[in-house]
């Protein structure tokens, strides 16, 4: 498929390659959609194979943003950027001013943000060169680092799907205590999520590809670590993915003893429809990865956006539990697996806005 059918296929407005020598920025920015507003989405840096596999990436991240958004009902569109480079041994200041420029050149079609690979430091940097970035740090009035609304966006769903399963008082702890739970990946959100749990008596299993971290979340949260490879294989309650994307696919997904699959990580399925419909016929309950992990963008969206500046937003609750309750309810009423009630919600928002834009010009 060239990239000409691939954006015919799923609808993207516009790719953007962004080069500059000096700097040695090989940047690719993809907007997916400004139906609801401008498109938002991370800046991630990783050291990709090829320039085909950056821009399969940046085009799939694209997407999930114009339906986290939707879905959690917020007034924006969905965009993310890649740059290719190795953030632990590329980085420079420099670098980082040059993709701010290369930002503030699309007039604020495309806001960035953090994302795997880069950081709040990073985004001060940007901030040098565009206007249009989120999440720099609090101290220069930015939102800061998004992970700890969005590790509070994940146990809200856990919540909601152990309710759905098992019943008990609504988004109560006592849903989350005893509570088994494998987490991969203990990066930013993953540790706050362990943390979190942890505190409210869940028993953890945790692994992650840098094993001395994986060590340090663990004796803090008295977790058992395994090997990366074996997660798939740990009989849990919760399965939460918190490291990269198409971690459940045709090898993963029989290997699974949960009964929930939760986590924060984005695009946790290979083949959205394959591996959707292989998740229910194993009654495995999936809690759609974009509704999950929609805390960062909210905690973003109220601060950077709106301006709210209550220090209360970035722990409140973020209207993840009530989301997910709605997708899980339009799943079973329809009889349709969730990530395909997620789906509907989102673009019968994404519809809404469509028909607004056209009625008012
Ligand atoms: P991070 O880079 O801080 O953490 C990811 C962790 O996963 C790292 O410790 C890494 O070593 C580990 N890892 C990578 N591959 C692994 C593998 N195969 N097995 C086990 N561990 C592995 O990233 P983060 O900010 O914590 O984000 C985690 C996921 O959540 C990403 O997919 C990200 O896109 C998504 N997400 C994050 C936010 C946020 O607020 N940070 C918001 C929405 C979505």
């Amino acid at each position: 498929m060239t990239i000409f059918d691939r954006m015919a296929d799923r609808d993207h407005e516009e790719i953007i390659f962004a080069q500059d020598r000096e700097a040695g920025l090989r940047a690719i920015i993809s907007i997916h959609s400004t139906v609801l507003g401008p498109a938002l989405g991370g800046l991630r840096m990783w050291p990709y194979k090829s320039e085909a596999e950056a821009i399969e990436d940046v085009m799939r991240l694209a997407e999930g943003m114009t339906y986290k958004a939707a879905a959690s009902g917020l007034d924006l569109g969905g965009g993310k950027a890649v740059i290719i480079g190795d953030p632990g041994t590329d980085k420079t200041p420099e670098l980082f001013r040059a993709m701010g420029r290369a930002v503030e050149r699309l007039g604020g079609r495309y806001i960035t943000a953090e994302d795997v690979g880069t950081s709040v430091a990073d985004m001060n940097h940007i901030r040098e060169t565009t206007r249009y970035v989120t999440g720099t740090d609090r101290a220069g009035g930015g939102s800061g680092d998004p992970s700890p609304t969005t590790a509070a966006g994940v146990e809200e769903s856990i919540m909601a799907c152990v309710e759905a399963l098992d019943g008990g008082t609504p988004q109560s702890d006592e849903l989350l205590d005893g509570l088994r739970v494998a987490v991969q990946g203990v990066g930013h959100v993953g540790a706050i999520v362990c943390r979190n749990l942890s505190a409210k008596g869940a028993k953890l299993t945790v692994c992650d590809i840098d094993r001395k971290q994986a060590e340090r979340v663990a004796a803090e949260c008295g977790a058992t670590v395994v090997d990366p490879d074996e997660i798939f294989d740990v009989a849990v309650d919760v399965f939460t993915p918190c490291a990269l994307g198409a971690v459940l696919n045709r090898e993963t997904i029989p290997r699974l003893k949960c009964r929930i699959v939760a986590g924060a990580a984005n695009n946790q399925l290979a083949d959205i429809e394959r591996d959707g419909a292989l998740l229910e016929s194993r009654h495995i309950l999936y809690a759609p990865d974009y509704v999950v992990n929609a805390g960062g963008l909210i905690n973003i969206y109220y601060r950077d956006i709106e301006g709210r500046k209550s220090d209360s937003i970035a722990w409140s609750p973020t209207g993840i539990y009530e989301n997910m309750k709605q997708v899980l309810g339009m799943a079973r009423e329809r009889k349709i697996p969730t990530y395909k009630a997620a789906q509907q919600l989102a673009e019968a928002r994404i519809e809404e806005g469509r028909r607004k834009k056209a009625a008012t010009g």
